[in-house]
Formats: structure tokens, sequence, C-alpha cells
């Protein structure tokens, strides 16, 4: 009776662990359990046996009786959580290669920006940052925008208060830095900008990237290779550029900057308007105005300065042309880059 009861058991367990659906544990069940199982017939036959025995052994099976029943219970509940039932298992194909998890990177803008940093830096320019709330005084009047001064239309401000807004552009980075520190400074400047400006190539926030130098003897010179090289780095070796005198408030002279049209490489055509050239930033020599305000001799040092759109230079470098492209966070745009 004994060693029947064990075979039952170790054959039961065994069975039951190997078994991976609903369906054909309930038949091991029955097989052992149910009415006509092979428990059941001997636990109707104990009555059988001499009353000496007949207690240890009706302890045992009753045991053995409890144990599988334990194990079919959690082998159930295994199944209804994790398991497979016998037609989805035929249909899996375990041959077939895993699914690679999605895997974050960095925005399109965020790989421009660290670009754009990276040329600079590589030219011993700094990367400064500054508050993106800003005083009427930082963001225009020390930049040579008096107050009632038509330039100041030019920026169309979100105010805040009276002389509190938020910054129509990098340059009073420049004034908080040229504050703090005297000449030589070599520094570029990127961050957030905001102006009430909204169609396909103008967002109400956008980035910049300011950049300035001022020493002793800077020329209009060194701010045109410290550009072309950047155009170059930026966007290959064959890429030109050309200064189109321009008026900007804080510097003098000013210049617009083109550089050669990326899709058809000056030849002319629909992008360039068939003039062979895109405009890509603006630039000039620091105003001695705006140098004073930073507590800066104009007679002992000069500087130059420029700034640039770092969307504009993405939409460029990868022809892309609708602004509003980078700010919809649809992956299947983000994912090209
Ligand atoms: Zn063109």
């Amino acid at each position: 009776m004994k060693g029947q009861l064990e075979t039952i058991y170790h054959e039961g367990c065994e069975a039951v662990q190997k078994i991976s659906d609903l369906k054909a544990l309930e038949e091991i069940r029955v097989k052992i359990l149910g009415r006509k199982g092979s428990l059941t017939a001997l636990l109707h036959g104990l009555k059988d046996l001499p009353s000496e025995k007949r207690a240890a052994a009706g302890q045992m099976a009753n045991e053995v009786k409890q144990q599988l029943s334990r194990l079919i219970e959690k082998r159930t509940v295994e199944l209804k959580n994790f398991g497979w039932s016998s037609d989805m298992k035929q249909n899996i194909d375990s041959t077939l290669p895993g699914r690679p998890p999605e895997m974050g990177r960095l925005h399109i803008l965020n790989c421009t920006l660290r670009e754009i940093e990276d040329i600079f830096t590589a030219m011993g320019f700094a990367v400064v940052e500054g508050p993106e709330v800003e005083t009427d005084y930082y963001n225009f009047e020390s930049m040579n925008f008096p107050a009632e001064h038509p330039a100041r239309d030019m920026h169309d401000t979100f105010f805040i208060s009276d002389k509190i807004l938020l910054r129509t552009h990098t340059s009073p980075v420049q004034m908080r830095l040229m504050e703090e520190q005297s000449p030589p400074i070599r520094a570029i400047m990127p961050g957030k900008t905001y102006r009430v400006d909204d169609d396909a190539t103008h967002s109400a926030m956008f980035h910049q990237v300011e950049g300035l130098l001022v020493d002793r003897e800077v020329s209009f010179a060194e701010l045109k290779a410290v550009l072309a090289l950047f155009i170059r780095r930026m966007f290959g070796e064959e890429a030109q550029l050309r200064f189109r005198p321009s008026f900007f408030p804080f510097t003098e002279p000013s210049a617009e900057v083109d550089m050669t049209c990326v899709k058809c490489a000056g030849r002319g055509c629909s992008l360039c308007k068939g003039t062979g050239w895109m405009e890509i930033l603006g630039a000039g020599m620091v105003h001695p105005k705006v140098l004073r305000a930073g507590r800066i001799d104009p007679e002992t040092y000069t500087g130059f300065a420029f700034g640039m759109g770092v969307e504009r230079i993405a939409m460029l470098k990868y022809g892309i042309d609708n602004i509003r492209l980078f700010f919809e966070n649809d992956l299947r745009f983000l994912e090209q880059f």
C-alpha cells in the first residue's frame, strides 16, 4: 500500500509539472483524484486492510490526496495567468527574431545645437547661458534699442509686465557676460527665445545661438573667418558665404550672412528663388554703445557678434520646409534623424 501511494504521488507530481495546458491538467486530476481515479480506488481499498494498518495507511493516503490537490490547484493558477493554450502554442514560431526594444534618441534640434556648440568650442568659444525671462533693460535698452525706437518693432515681444518680458533674442546674455567678465571674451550663448510669430518658418518659441568675441583689435575679417569656418564645418567644405549690409541696433557695421544654397550649390533653384544664396544668420561689429553698457571701453576693445536660429540651420541642413514639424513630436518625423 505504501509503495503504491508513493508511486501515485511521485508520478502525479511529475505529470503536473510537465503539463502546459489546462485541459491536460484536468485529465490528470480525474485520473488520480476523480471518482474512478487511482488514488480514490486506493482509498476505497483501505477498508480491506487489517485494522492495525488501516489508520496509518489512511493518514498517508489523505496526505498524498491533499498534497496532489494543492499542487494541481497551484498549477491551474499558474497556467491561467501565464500559460499558453495548446492552439496558441502551435502558432508560436520560436525561430522568429526578437523584437528590439524602442530606443529613445536626441531631438533633431538638440543634435543640431550640439553640433553648433562642438564647432565653436573647438574654436575656443565657451558656452554661456542666461535667463529666458528678461528685463526690458537687458533685452532692449542695453542692446541699443532706446525706448520708442522703431527697431523695437522688429521684435514682436511677449511682455509679462511693463519692464519684464520673454527675451526676443539671446543677445541679452552678451550684456550679462560683458558685465561679469572683462575681455578677452569668447563665447556662444544658446537658448530659447520668444516672439509673437507663427507661420511655416516662424514659431513663437525658437532657439538661437548668439556669439560674441571681444578683445583688442578684433576686426571684421576675423568675424568673416570664424563664420566661414563654421559654415564649412556645418554644411561641408564647398559651402560659401557672402555678407550683405544690414541693420541691427547692437552692431555697427551690421551684415546679413548668406550661404550658398544647400539644394543647388549656388546654381539657382526654387528653394533659393533662383539667387543661389540663402540667408543663414546676422552679424556685425559690436556697437560702441553696447560695449560701454557692458562696462567695456570701446577705445581699447572691439568685438564682433553674430546670431543664428537653430531651427533655421536644421531646416537648411536637412531640407525641412516647415518649422512646426520640430514641435509636433511626430515620431515618423523625429525617427528620420
Ligand atoms: Zn538653390
